[in-house]
């Protein structure tokens, strides 16, 4: 007997006979005389739709009520999951992220989880319920409802399974699996039966939405067994494993690519000490995260040009922010464009092998596309593009580095 923590993005939940479908998947695991706790995401295109709603009322609003109106999606599923299980003879209950709870920050809109209260979900468990559970929501330190980022029912997902010492926790999406790259924009993407942890951070955190970038981090720090599998078929997925589970490291395992991104330039910043830290460091107190970053060689000495990014979702809270800053840093102008796109380039073979940059310059520059900013890590090389050629580059690149399917 095992316990597994099974997620349902989604699309996996996407109308009634999809939901229906999903109670038959978890029973069949119950009947095989597991214990199962269930994560449901809300139905496909809801959460856009709620998120959409609260910027029409107001492009800038308050993250508290943000977090109410989106977190409202998932209540739907669980409670809808829960009568299909019933139905099917299962007890089942549903479980709102206060209700267990499952304790945040107070970052709302990207609160992260801090604690979860296993006893009660312990002791139905032992009883043979089902719990299901709300992704993506947590209750705050001022007892508030707090979501976790988009994408959060993967952490959600993760999180439980480590807190309840699971033996798996199973993610279910339209995908049958981790690709080299996003089988959406690369038809020659080819299905990985194993990754490391650490690529596939490395992948999520630059923008592949398989896994939300926090869950990864979770899976990795408390070794939960991780697997990616589609919720349409009985096909075993990709494992995502630590390195001594792979045999043989390819240079590049894969490409990804992220629209999230918008550039920021600032013209004519002040040549000084201090200018980086009086401007990243209001950024980062209130919950913007700074990516890419070049700075300009001075020509002059006294003035230079800064640019970086932020998430795209940040941007007016950022611009807003740099404004009341514009007399304490002085800058003559702030650019913004938000029709970028980030591409990189991950694999753990990288560490031991030069010229995997050279190879992605090479490749963009043969089919015209001009590099906007780079960055680079251990096992990693980013660029910043202009959005309109996200497809060709990923694809472009996914072709030179010998991914493409045969
Ligand atoms: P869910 O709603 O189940 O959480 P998501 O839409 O969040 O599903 O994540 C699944 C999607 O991730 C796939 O449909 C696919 O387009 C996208 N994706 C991006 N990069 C990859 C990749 N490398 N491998 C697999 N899927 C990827
Ligand atoms: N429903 C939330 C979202 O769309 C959480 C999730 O799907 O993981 O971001
Ligand atoms: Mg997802």
């Amino acid at each position: 007997m095992a316990l597994i923590v099974q997620k349902f993005g989604g699309t996996s939940v996407a109308d009634i006979d999809r939901i229906k479908a999903v109670a038959r998947r978890v029973k069949v695991e119950v009947d095989a005389g597991n214990r199962v706790v269930v994560v449901v995401s809300a139905m496909a295109g809801v959460t856009n739709q709620l998120v959409a709603h609260t910027r029409a009322v107001a492009a800038l609003h308050d993250a508290r009520e943000y977090d109410t109106v989106v977190s409202s999606g998932e209540q739907v599923s669980v409670g809808l999951l829960a009568i299909a299980l019933q139905e099917l003879g299962v007890p089942a209950r549903s479980w709102l992220g206060w209700q267990i709870p499952i304790r945040s920050d107070g970052a709302h809109g990207k609160a992260r989880i801090e604690s979860i209260e296993t006893a009660e979900l312990a002791r139905r468990l032992a009883t043979g319920q089902v719990p299901v559970v709300a992704g993506f929501q947590a209750l705050g330190p001022d007892n508030r409802v707090t979501t976790l980022g988009r994408g959060g029912s993967d952490t959600s997902a993760v999180a439980l399974a480590a807190a309840l010492r699971a033996d798996r926790c199973d993610i279910f999406t339209d995908v049958d699996g981790v690709y080299t790259s996003d089988p959406r924009i690369v038809a020659k993407a080819r299905k990985l039966d194993r990754i490391t942890y650490e690529e596939m951070l490395e992948m999520a955190s630059l923008g592949a939405k398989v896994l939300m970038t926090r869950s990864v981090e979770l899976a990795m720090k408390y070794r939960v067994p991780l697997q990616v599998r589609t919720s349409f078929a009985d096909a075993p997925g990709t494992l995502v494993v630590d390195e001594e589970g792979i045999v043989e490291h390819a240079l590049v395992s894969g490409i990804a690519y992220s629209r999230d991104e918008a550039r920021i330039t600032l013209v004519g910043v002040a040549d000084r000490p201090g200018v980086a830290a009086g401007l990243f460091g209001p950024l980062a107190e209130n919950s913007i995260n700074v990516d890419m970053i070049v700075q300009n060689v001075s020509h002059d000495g006294t003035k230079t040009d800064l640019t970086f990014t932020v998430g795209r979702a940040d941007l007016d809270r950022a611009v807003a922010l740099l404004e009341t800053l514009r007399g304490e840093i002085g800058y003559a102008r702030l650019l913004t464009d938000d029709k970028v796109a980030k591409v990189s380039v991950v694999g753990v073979g990288m560490r031991s092998h030069a010229g995997v940059a050279q190879r992605m310059f090479k490749t963009l520059a043969e089919k015209g596309i001009n590099i906007l900013v780079i960055s680079t890590s251990e096992i990693k090389v980013s660029v910043l593009i202009a959005e309109e050629y996200t497809e060709l580059a990923v694809r472009a690149l996914h072709a030179a580095y010998g991914l493409d399917a045969p």
